[in-house]
């Protein structure tokens, strides 16, 4: 018999305990002083490289846990979990979606990435193509980029905005703060829907930045990685900063919270992002759906039926 919840297996329960330990502290429920100077890209909780292989079972069990807390909540079909993660070129972010979600059952997950906007997205409201991609009831939806895509480069790229057929009396001074404003709203009504919301920034720094495009360039194998216009991009670098301050200044609420994970080392990124995820989805109290007596009468006159087979 598989186990009804967290609290009836006691491995979950301690892998559960671990993760809130591990992810909690670079959790932001309300933003309201928070300040990206404060936080550091190459922080490793104090773990250091010869913890590496305890960080990797970390990781490896939240694994384990998260593919059953994800069968728990396909099979009781009320809950969805959607997971945005926004970062700077080259942070990690591919990776880490691949190194968590190896786990799960690819029936139950599906990830969406959100590049510059075609023309048929330009001719829709900004939400419009993230909403139509949010995840059904039972499943984990994971955004590669997001319509927070919306208050960072086309913060930084006042032509992108210019380029999305707004009518002008729309767009004042106050657009930037209507946007915040919108995406708590969404978020809220989401929540409020049964969509539980984790969003994660992957806080590279610059120079770890420019170590992995050097890395793109001069390793044969990561060649297809790089982009000339990353490096332009990364001229825009406290631009940027100071947008991803703002939005999550803005946006982080207890239902929806930021998590701000350093990302200067990879491992540790990836234990912190399994860990948020698995103390997220553990907080659902997820069950196996009960069979009620009907059921219970179905499932003996079936075996039934099976046993006395002559063949
Ligand atoms: P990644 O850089 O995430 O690994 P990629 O390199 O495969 O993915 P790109 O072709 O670089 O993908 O597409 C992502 C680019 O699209 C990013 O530079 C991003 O800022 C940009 N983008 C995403 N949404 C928007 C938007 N709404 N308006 C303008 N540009 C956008
Ligand atoms: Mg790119």
């Amino acid at each position: 018999m598989r186990a009804q919840s967290d609290k009836d297996t006691p491995d979950l329960g301690r892998i559960v305990q671990g993760a809130r330990r591990l992810s909690r502290p670079y959790r932001v429920d309300n933003g309201r002083k928070f300040r990206l100077q404060d936080v550091d890209p190459g922080d490793t909780g104090g773990l250091g490289a010869e913890d590496k292989p305890r960080a990797r079972e970390a990781l490896a069990s939240g694994r384990e846990a998260l593919a059953e807390l994800q069968d728990m909540l396909y099979a009781q079909d009320r809950w969805a979990v959607l997971l945005v993660f926004q970062a700077m070129d080259a942070a990690g972010k591919d990776g880490a979606i691949k190194h968590v979600m190896s786990g799960v059952n690819p029936q139950g997950c599906q990830v969406f990435s959100f590049k510059a906007p075609t023309s048929e997205e330009l001719d829709h409201d900004y939400l419009w193509r993230c909403t139509k991609s949010l995840p059904e009831r039972g499943r984990i939806g994971i955004f590669n980029r997001s319509y927070y895509e919306e208050v960072l480069v086309v913060k930084v790229h006042p032509e992108f905005l210019a380029a999305q057929k707004l009518p002008p009396k729309l767009v004042g001074k106050k657009v930037w703060d209507h946007r915040y404003q919108d995406i708590r709203a969404l978020e809220r009504y989401l929540s409020r829907n049964g969509v539980l919301i984790r969003k994660f920034f992957l806080n590279v720094s610059r120079d770890e930045q420019k170590r992995r495009f050097l890395e793109r360039i001069d390793e044969p194998e990561k060649n297809w990685k790089f982009s000339a216009g990353d490096v332009k991009e990364r001229g825009h670098w406290d631009a940027y900063m100071d947008a991803y301050q703002t939005m999550i200044r803005e946006t982080s609420t207890p239902e929806s919270p930021w998590y701000v994970v350093p990302a200067d080392n990879k491992w540790y990124t990836r234990a912190v992002v399994s860990a948020a995820i698995v103390d997220a989805m553990a907080s659902l109290g997820l069950r196996y759906p009960k069979v009620d007596d009907a059921k219970l009468a179905e499932l003996t006159a079936a075996r039934k039926v099976l046993l006395s087979e002559k063949r």
